[in-house]
């Protein structure tokens, strides 16, 4: 590759140096000048816009006025020595402060000449006042030569401010950066993609996005430079998936045998929704490519994904392959493995557990019969993924709860078998869509958007603390008609002591109105040992107790129908998936069920939205839309996955038509042009090129 002259270090920019390069880097991540011309403005000032001063308020931001200096004096003594000058209009009159450069301000700033001044007003003894405002002689900008529209802010640091570099000294090595290089700018979008969609150039678009001359040229300026962000991560992902499916042969499930056909007519205890029917089939044709799927699925709690498991799974036995099925707790794994084995007998799959507790004696029974092939599918923890565990002939893996599982992890277990296993992985939390196409862009997605019919919709309420008598009074009433309860409170690294200080209060009252021995209650919370958790929670599971209480360990996963109540104590500390997730706890018999949700007065305003949204809606697709936009993708996803997400100018909140063209173009490109040969691709094969040098496979994957 040759050397761009972009690749040059910022210490090179004039004006910079070595001192101040060393500070660019270390405080913004600053190397290159390609790093620099990236440095976007993060908002605009209108500076054709002007306002008079009976218009300023106290949420005035920065403003420019037109107006005369009318006085202007000199108070206090050396240390806090500073000028006011007061300004006025025809509306009214304001303050202009410098307490620095008070020579220059004393020969410049005259009385009786008309300025523009700019900045951030104050109020201050009731008058407004801005310090050190920027000042324009009238005169000048009204003969058009200060030459300004929308004045570009950027991002600085304190140390930055110290050599200059506040955005105004930011702004002007930009603009003589611009000014210098702008000629050996390259394209890089293929010219059709960018008639396609109507994107300017990058040099016009690289101009406008940091001095734009109005608002159009600044809109179109952003959305190619989103586009081309959006389109480069597109590229890889769906470049490493085309690699993958080059490197990786799958097994090909070409049978429908005897146990799916079996388990269907004879075991399958409902008819399947038509969205699971649909993902069946999506997985069924994607088994068949002898390529190796990657398949996520995505489908709200009680939608039925275990169903759409053990059927892959089934299919693959049928196709003379195991199976296993990974879940992130030992709780989980067990309850998948309770719910497999009462939907199956043993005389038509034999199904095995395996988690970090199976005692010696009993593993090394099942690593045996896994190995010479008796189990068909076996269902467990990270236990699975050892490297002792090896299977005769694995050909599928169910991944629950996607995302506690690394990448890494997800690599180990191609690595079990000579044909790397098809991959399924299945989460309950929703996805935006728009997170789904980036962070699994590399994954096809199955969505199941349909619930089981006859299911009644979760009711759910808000009670203030005040109401909290007819909460108890409420749960009596449903424990009297045989049901159980759940109450889960908060438990947060950063308050620990303090909530578990309201957990035992919250406890010491539940056993003041719910006594011994008319209810029985179990408590399940985090710090305990791991035997007594699952005795407390074995316990509810058989119905000997009412009411569970608990922290937030039982969020994923546990399923106990008779359940019908949630109460979710400080539920404005709970976030939004949080509280989806908690919900989906109840609503899995045939009884009507109720979400509580229990807050103080005080809430913030997200608290309220968050609690609002879970009152209205019981979507988990419409709740995981609503969450990104409170929250921003970076805190949905944890910090782990946030690699991808690191965008500088597109928003995954609000440019989903972006990522969509983007992606689509991707998608149309590869197909039209597997191996990027046509010229007008070249551009796009060099940049594959150079990111595929020195990385190995397991590490895009
Ligand atoms: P999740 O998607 O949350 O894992 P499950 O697979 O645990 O959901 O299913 C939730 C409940 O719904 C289970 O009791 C299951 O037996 C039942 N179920 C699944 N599919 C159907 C269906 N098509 N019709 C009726 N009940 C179903
Ligand atoms: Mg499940």
């Amino acid at each position: 590759m040759y050397h761009s002259i972009l690749d040059t270090s910022v210490e090179f920019i004039k004006g910079v140096g070595p001192t101040k390069a060393d500070v660019l880097k270390k405080d913004l991540g600053l190397f290159t000048f390609r790093d620099m011309l990236a440095h976007y403005p993060f908002r605009y000032i209108d500076r054709t816009k002007f306002y008079k001063i009976n218009q300023i308020n106290p949420d005035s931001q920065y403003i420019q006025i037109i107006g005369r200096v009318i006085s202007k004096k000199v108070i206090g003594d050396k240390r806090v020595k500073r000028i006011i000058a007061v300004f006025k209009d025809e509306t009214g009159i304001m303050e202009l402060v410098w307490f620095q450069s008070l020579k220059w301000v004393d020969t410049n700033i005259q009385v009786g000449v008309a300025y523009v001044a700019f900045g951030k007003p104050n109020l201050f003894n009731g008058t407004f006042s801005i310090s050190h405002p920027e000042m324009e002689l009238y005169q000048n900008r009204h003969l058009g030569r200060g030459n300004l529209t929308l004045q570009p802010v950027y991002n600085s640091t304190e140390k930055l401010k110290k050599f200059n570099l506040d955005s105004k000294g930011i702004q002007k090595l930009i603009a003589g950066l611009l000014d210098q290089v702008i000629p050996q700018v390259t394209e890089d979008l293929p010219q059709y993609i960018l008639d396609k969609y109507q994107l300017p150039d990058k040099r016009t678009a690289l101009l406008n996005i940091h001095f734009p001359k109005n608002q159009q040229d600044l809109n179109a300026a952003e959305r190619r430079l989103k586009f081309e962000e959006l389109f480069y991560i597109q590229l890889q992902l769906l470049h490493n998936k085309q690699l993958r499916q080059l490197k990786f042969k799958g097994a090909s499930f070409e049978l429908v045998g005897e146990k799916v056909n079996r388990f269907y007519k004879e075991f399958l205890p409902f008819e399947l929704t038509n969205a699971q029917k649909r993902v069946v089939k999506e997985i069924r044709i994607d088994t068949q490519r002898g390529v190796q799927m990657n398949r996520l699925v995505q489908g709200d709690v009680g939608s039925g994904k275990t169903a759409v498991a053990l059927m892959s799974m089934l299919l693959a036995n049928d196709n003379g392959y195991q199976a296993c099925m990974m879940a992130p707790t030992e709780i989980l794994a067990r309850q998948h493995y309770a719910s497999i084995i009462s939907l199956v007998s043993d005389d038509l799959v034999k199904v095995a557990i395996l988690t970090g507790n199976t005692k010696k004696k009993e593993r090394n029974i099942l690593h045996e019969q896994l190995e010479n092939g008796e189990i068909d599918i076996l269902i467990g923890t990270h236990a699975l993924i050892e490297d002792k565990v090896q299977f005769k002939n694995l050909g599928l893996v169910v991944i629950d709860e996607q995302h506690r599982f690394g990448v890494e992890q997800r690599a180990k277990l191609w690595r079990k078998n000579v044909i790397p296993p098809h991959i399924l992985v299945m989460t309950a939390t929703p996805i935006p869509r728009t997170l789904a196409m980036t962070l699994y862009g590399d994954l096809d997605v199955s969505v199941i958007d349909e619930l089981p019919a006859g299911r009644k919709p979760i009711e759910t309420r808000h009670l203030y603390e005040g109401q909290r008598l007819r909460m108890f009074g409420f749960m009596k009433q449903e424990i009297a008609k045989g049901r159980q309860v759940y109450i889960v409170y908060p438990l947060i690294k950063e308050s620990e002591k303090l909530d578990l200080l309201h957990l035992e209060a919250g406890i010491e009252q539940l056993s003041y109105q719910f006594p011994r021995p008319d209810y029985q209650m179990s408590i399940v919370h985090g710090q305990m040992p791991n035997a007594d958790k699952q005795f407390e929670m074995q316990q509810f599971i058989e119905g000997k107790s009412h009411i569970m209480v608990a922290t937030t360990v039982i969020e994923v996963g546990v399923n106990v129908p008779n359940a019908s109540v949630m109460v979710i104590e400080n539920a404005e500390r709970f976030g939004l998936s949080q509280l989806h997730q908690l919900r989906g706890r109840v609503g899995r018999g045939a009884e009507q069920s109720f979400c509580i949700l229990m807050s103080g007065n005080k809430l913030s305003k997200e608290g309220r939205i968050r609690l609002e949204t879970m009152v209205k809606t019981n979507n988990g697709f419409e709740i995981s839309e609503i969450d990104l936009q409170l929250r921003g993708p970076g805190d949905i996803t944890g910090t782990q996955q946030s690699g991808v997400l690191e965008l500088k100018l597109a928003d995954l909140a609000s440019d989903q038509i972006i990522l969509s063209e983007a992606r689509n173009t991707v998608i149309a490109l590869f197909e039209d042009d597997p191996q990027l040969d046509k010229p007008e691709n070249s551009m796009l094969k060099a940049y594959l090129q150079k990111l595929q040098r020195g990385i190995s496979f397991d590490k895009i994957s």
